[in-house]
């Protein structure tokens, strides 16, 4: 089984592992796409490894079901199709199902994915959770995982080992790419590579031309029309979303990572968004304070998006915003 980067973290819990403390209860925390879905089924591999050394062996017949998706008591919660889970399956399927003995070895492990984007009942679910957080049994295994660890409350994170899933190093999301893309251009593995840096998801979405890809292109756009400052591309450049509100959103958060990036790069850091050359245009036309206003406005204009505002009107105020002033 393998799996990119992440060494300290998965180092940590194989030692928990071995020394046999096993967490009964853990929340995986990091941006989208770096593979907390990934490092979480790794770790149910450390605890559910017949070998139990705390490093998945691969062979053991635990070990082969949780490669092929198949193992009964590695269970991953899921929600409706706008993210949310219902508050009664989490009571039914994991709070009620705990208890029960495994079908297979000594543990079973529940992944609760996401709960972030489980806007509407993030609270409830993590409030019926408590209290087999509080006392798990044996059996037992939680992990919750969510882009950032300020969406569980603090009863949760006081009970909980945190962990914070980082971005991979380029070399790793390189072999990621050779292993995973062998037959693929080298060209276009570098564009990825580029484009998704240490997020291997990101690198992933952009090989297979998911939005990411085209949201990035956008925000390349955004960004040089923004430097070459012409209020007209930019406009015509947002306006080539098309309506799709996601693709808007993700191109100008990628855009809003751009202009950290300058910000970076000119105190002398290094560019870790979708387009280091795009960063370094920003970083010729704008200066640390006007970095800040920028990044802000662009920031409160996702807001307005997450608020339904009309996604026309969220392109021509902006425009309006950032030339008019
Ligand atoms: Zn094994």
């Amino acid at each position: 089984m393998r799996i990119y980067g992440n060494n300290e973290l998965l180092a940590s819990t194989a030692r928990m592992v071995a020394a046999g403390r096993e967490p009964h209860s853990l929340i995986l925390h990091g941006g989208k796409g770096l593979g907390k879905k990934a490092v979480a089924k790794y770790i149910a591999a450390q605890l559910m490894c017949e070998e139990g050394s705390g490093i998945p062996c691969g062979k053991c017949h635990s070990c082969m079901m949780i490669e092929r998706g198949t193992h009964p008591d590695l269970i991953f919660a899921e929600p409706n199709e706008k993210g949310n889970y219902i508050v009664d399956d989490i009571r039914d399927d994991v709070v009620a199902a705990a208890p029960r003995t495994p079908s297979e070895g000594n543990i079973k492990v529940f992944v609760i994915p996401d709960l972030d984007l489980s806007v509407q009942t993030t609270v409830q679910v993590q409030n019926i959770l408590l209290k087999l957080i509080e006392e798990p049994p044996d059996h037992t295994a939680l992990i919750l995982t969510a882009r950032s660890r300020e969406t569980f409350l603090s009863t949760i994170i006081s009970r909980c080992v945190s962990l914070g899933v980082r971005p991979v190093t380029m070399q790793e999301s390189g072999e990621y790419l050779q292993e995973n893309y062998p037959d693929r251009d080298i060209t276009e593995i570098h564009e990825a590579l580029e484009a998704g840096k240490g997020n291997i998801g990101r690198c992933r979405a952009y090989m297979e031309k998911e939005q990411f890809y085209y949201s990035a292109g956008l925000a390349r756009d955004i960004a040089a029309a923004y430097t070459e400052g012409s209020e007209y591309q930019f406009l015509k450049t947002l306006a080539g979303s098309d309506g799709k509100k996601a693709q808007l959103r993700e191109a100008l958060y990628l855009f809003s990572e751009l202009i950290r990036d300058a910000c970076v790069m000119l105190t002398g850091g290094q560019a870790e968004g979708c387009d280091t050359r795009a960063a370094e245009g920003l970083s010729r036309r704008l200066t640390l304070a006007a970095g800040a206003d920028l990044y802000d406005t662009v920031s409160s204009y996702i807001r307005r998006i997450d608020a339904n505002c009309s996604l026309s009107l969220v392109c021509n105020s902006l425009t309006a915003e950032i030339f008019g002033a």
